[in-house]
């Protein structure tokens, strides 16, 4: 029977935490009793450095029911996707399989059991892929729709409508350990990592308590880190742009040339005019140009791992 960890990042979600513990403890419970996972599986709860009675409440759920409620206090707040990460590596030595969901119990806690199910006919990822943002705010739905659609433009492979609920086996998220860069988007790299993966649809709740911790400068933040940690097309992009200047340059010298020669000019306009298009598209294509050199130094360093072998087929030999 495999071990579950259930990791929820926390930043100051005093008025959610029981509710989180008692709705994901009632999970654990239903699971056990259908003999799906382990007994001594267990919920993970990381506090984001919250400033209020968050990691306290999680001291007393662990307190009150040592078995099933852990607890993991980062020492300050490093923001969703890094409290995630420390969750996870943290759970990767001590369970058989995590699934990630926020505290704010959007995601519905149903349907664990489903990824489970995904799990158990041989998933080693079980993305939780929400049906349709109702619940969600004009403004959130259009920016988040936005965000994805110009993630696939700039060639960021992500899982459409799929945040951070998924379900990971142990390989994948000793696979995960193995990405050392420090710019995290784990939507980004979940997809990279391989394995027979799935999906379970949902419909997105309302924050059960508490109001949203993702303001808006925080969902930029993470839409521009996920574009620059996995595409270096903005840089091409100046470079294209940079090559269609020039070549409107050529149009541009006709033009001034025209002008010159029926003498309706200042003196010095066309060289000027001249100057501008020329020396604007050639400064942006060498622009570009030693952007996409830096964008290859920072892919390089990140020290991705470039491959993961899923199995060997070799007769085994007997020992020398
Ligand atoms: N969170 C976190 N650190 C932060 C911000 C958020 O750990 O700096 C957690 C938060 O407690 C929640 C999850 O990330 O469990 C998602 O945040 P939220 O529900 O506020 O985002 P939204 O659903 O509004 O996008
Ligand atoms: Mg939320």
């Amino acid at each position: 029977m495999d071990k579950l960890a259930i990791v929820v990042p926390c930043y100051n979600e005093e008025e959610v935490l029981e509710i989180a513990s008692k709705a994901l403890r009632q999970v654990l419970d239903d699971l056990i009793g259908k003999n799906k996972i382990h007994r001594e599986s267990f919920i993970l709860f990381v506090n984001d450095g919250s400033r209020d009675r968050t990691w306290e409440l999680i001291e007393k759920e662990h307190r009150e029911h040592p078995a099933q409620v852990r607890g993991v206090k980062l020492a300050g707040n490093v923001g969703h996707q890094y409290a995630l990460t420390a969750g996870l590596i943290t759970a990767k030595d001590r369970c058989d399989v995590s699934v990630s969901i926020d505290a704010d119990l959007q995601d519905d806690v149903d349907v664990i059991e489903e990824m489970i199910d995904k799990y158990h006919q041989g998933c080693d990822i079980v993305y939780g892929v929400r049906r349709e943002r109702k619940t969600d705010t004009f403004f959130k739905r259009t920016t988040a729709q936005g965000f994805y659609k110009v993630m696939a433009m700039m060639g960021v492979k992500t899982v459409y409508n799929h945040a951070d609920f998924r379900l990971m086996s142990r390989r994948a998220m000793e696979q995960f350990a193995l990405y050392k860069e420090s710019n995290l988007f784990l939507r980004g790299i979940m997809p990279t990592i391989g394995y027979r993966t799935d999906s379970v649809y949902y419909d997105r709740k309302e924050r059960v308590a508490g109001e949203s911790k993702y303001p808006l400068k925080k969902m930029l933040a993470l839409a521009f880190n996920g574009i620059s940690s996995f595409s270096v097309k903005p840089m091409s992009m100046i470079m294209w742009a940079g090559v269609v200047i020039l070549l409107c340059s050529v149009l541009a010298a006709v033009y001034a040339l025209i002008s010159y020669f029926t003498g309706q000019v200042v003196p010095g306009w066309t060289s000027l005019i001249l100057s501008i298009w020329f020396l604007g598209g050639l400064q942006l294509i060498a622009t570009g140009m030693v952007g996409l050199y830096i964008g290859k130094i920072y892919m390089e360093v990140k020290h991705r791992p470039r491959y993961n072998i899923e199995t060997v087929l070799e007769k085994k030999t007997d020992e020398l």
